[in-house]
């Protein structure tokens, strides 16, 4: 099997934001096959991912043999270097891993799960992440919540940020999960005043209360802070999380499989982690492009309920009563309608 053309483009999403970063940035990846397969993959970097794609990646991938993923990826990876590294040219990068992890499903005929060593049909639980209020949730079946606390700075706004949560401790009751999520707007001191007020609401977790850079920040949290420290959406690369998981700075690794590197670094992280003892919940877990590492490699699973502006997206489990479940689909499972692409 040969590769005869490489695509990205950038699916229209009704209430995207009105920048460059459509759909935040999220781009489709196709690579096509003189076996008549195309693999299908989502990345990242808007316009800018889609040139890197374009220019650099679609060049080293044509006329290559798409079965050998890892090789290809440490390629890219080397091709994109002086330029890349971090953000955007890994985002890109990642759109294609996933695209070459489809068609080698596709080729073998089963699901990535499996491929993985794992099953698909298991049913998954998920937790739900809000801005507002967790009602909808609740409703929806979720027992397990994540709140976003970057309105609340807990420098002037502490009391607002404590009452949200215990607010939302009620309403969800005592056996429900709930998580928090400050977006990297705090510093060491803010998040030990927040961590102090919050532990009596058995906060599961406390996400990215700092900048991602901010290494000797984490070592101090995971020292001195009450609640257990989430992060990682925005961080590159396994060899990045290797610092992270080798000092502990996280007792939750959340790796988006989509900007890191794709699924070839998504495994290399929770084989790490696992040997170290710690827990991955990959950023949007519940959509499709990790759910079958979380269906193969998690002994803890807990899949983030996805964003809306990924609706192009078609073969995408539903989430029923907060669960979630892979089918048999092969590859990644995913059926894209290209004619959203602008
Ligand atoms: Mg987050």
């Amino acid at each position: 099997m040969k590769i005869t053309e490489v695509r990205a483009c950038q699916p229209a999403t009704p209430g995207s934001p009105p920048d460059w970063r459509t759909s935040l940035g999220q781009i489709l990846v196709a690579v096509e096959t003189d076996a008549g397969l195309t693999g299908y993959g989502v990345g990242g970097g808007g316009a800018a991912g889609i040139h890197v794609v374009r220019t650099v990646l679609r060049d080293l991938l044509l006329g290559r043999d798409p079965s050998a993923v890892e090789r290809i990826w440490e390629e890219m990876y080397r091709a994109t270097l002086p330029f890349g590294r971090k953000g955007i040219a890994l985002m890109a990068l990642s759109g294609v891993d996933l695209a070459l992890w489809d068609l080698r499903g596709k080729a073998a005929n089963e699901p990535v799960a499996r491929l993985l060593g794992g099953e698909v049909g298991q049913p998954i639980p998920t937790y739900a992440t809000v801005w507002g209020s967790i009602e909808p949730a609740i409703t929806a079946g979720h027992r397990a919540v994540k709140l976003h606390l970057e309105k609340y700075d807990p420098r002037t706004n502490l009391n607002a940020l404590v009452d949200y949560v215990a607010d939302a401790r009620r309403q969800i009751g005592d056996e429900g999960m709930l998580m928090v999520d400050a977006f990297m707007k705090w510093d060491v001191d803010s998040t030990l005043d927040v961590a102090a007020r919050l532990v009596e609401h058995d906060v599961a977790w406390l996400e990215e209360p700092l900048l991602p850079d901010d290494l000797p920040g984490y070592a101090d949290l995971a020292d001195r802070c009450p609640i257990p420290i989430a992060g990682g959406e925005h961080e590159f690369t396994a060899a990045a999380f290797e610092e992270i998981i080798k000092q502990r700075l996280h007792a939750v690794l959340q790796p988006d499989v989509c900007w890191c590197g794709g699924l070839t670094e998504l495994i290399k992280i929770y084989r790490m982690a696992a040997v170290a003892g710690l827990r991955v919940c990959p950023h949007r877990g519940a959509e499709i492009w990790s759910l079958h590492a979380i269906a193969a490699l998690d002994s803890q699973p807990l899949a983030e309920s996805g964003r809306s502006w990924m609706s192009w997206v078609g073969g995408q489990p539903p989430i029923i009563d907060g669960w979630v479940q892979l089918s048999e689909a092969p590859g990644l499972g995913v059926i894209v309608d290209e004619d959203s692409c602008k």
